[in-house]
């Protein structure tokens, strides 16, 4: 039975974390009355054993990087630390347990994601265990919200909210592919991560191109 505390749980791949994440976590925040929202960047996506995602650690390190100035944000190294898939079950099991069974949760995380639910580990027990928080893009088709509500089961359709977000215009594949045609990507991203992703040459870019890079840089992109 939940108090009328609630908490958001914001999950992503974060690949790289981008201000439209950053402006759907605080929409939510404030939407739902949320009293801190954690940001759970995912170890090993089960979903995605097909493509290169980048390293853990760099994923966490930007996510720590882009939230630092909101202090009713925080970042949890709970599935980067657990060995194995990251199911989202599993997440929030141990998430509820941490902050106690009277505290109500809200899993945060894009439309196009949880659309997906029902092909997760134990949807049912997610539907169960907590409400959902579904961020659209701006113009996302009424068609697509139709689909994604009757993607869920009748009885917890109610228990799936969605919210627009005009920033989620910006997505991480455009931000991957921009750095690696060498495009800008100042005001996408906080400045401290354009920064890790330049430093560190992720996404094939690299800021000290042409300065003399060695092969030190190829160490830092792992
Ligand atoms: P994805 O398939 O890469 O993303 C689908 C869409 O949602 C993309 O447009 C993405 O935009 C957007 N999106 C992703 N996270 C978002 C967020 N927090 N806020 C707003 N938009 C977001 O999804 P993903 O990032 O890999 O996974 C999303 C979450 O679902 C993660 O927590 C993941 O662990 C969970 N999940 C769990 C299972 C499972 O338990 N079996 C399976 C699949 C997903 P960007 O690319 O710009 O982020």
């Amino acid at each position: 039975m939940h108090g009328s505390r609630a908490i958001g749980i914001m999950g992503g791949t974060f690949d790289p974390i981008h201000y439209g994440h950053l402006v759907a976590a605080e929409a939510a925040r404030t939407c739902f009355g949320l009293s801190e929202v954690v940001f759970v960047p995912s170890g090993n996506p089960p979903h995605k054993q097909d493509r290169q995602v980048t390293a853990p650690e760099h994923r966490f390190l930007m996510t720590v990087l882009a939230t630092t100035t909101n202090p009713y944000f925080r970042v949890s190294r709970l599935e980067i630390d657990r060995p194995g898939p990251s199911y989202t079950v599993d997440t929030i099991e141990t998430l509820q347990a941490r902050v106690g069974h009277d505290v109500g949760i809200y899993f945060i995380t894009g439309a196009d994601a949880v659309m997906e639910l029902m092909t997760w580990n134990r949807p049912e027990a997610i539907l169960r265990m907590c409400e959902l928080i579904a961020a659209t893009r701006p113009g996302y088709p009424p068609a697509d919200i139709r689909r994604l509500r009757k993607a869920i089961p009748e009885a917890d359709a109610k228990r799936v909210h969605t919210i627009e977000v005009p920033a989620l215009a910006i997505s991480s594949s455009d931000i991957r592919a921009r750095v690696a045609q060498g495009k800008p990507i100042k005001y996408l991203v906080p400045e401290t991560v354009e920064h890790h992703i330049l430093k560190s040459g992720l996404y094939g870019g690299d800021l000290t191109a042409g300065a003399g890079a060695g092969p030190l840089s190829e160490f830092w992109r792992r």
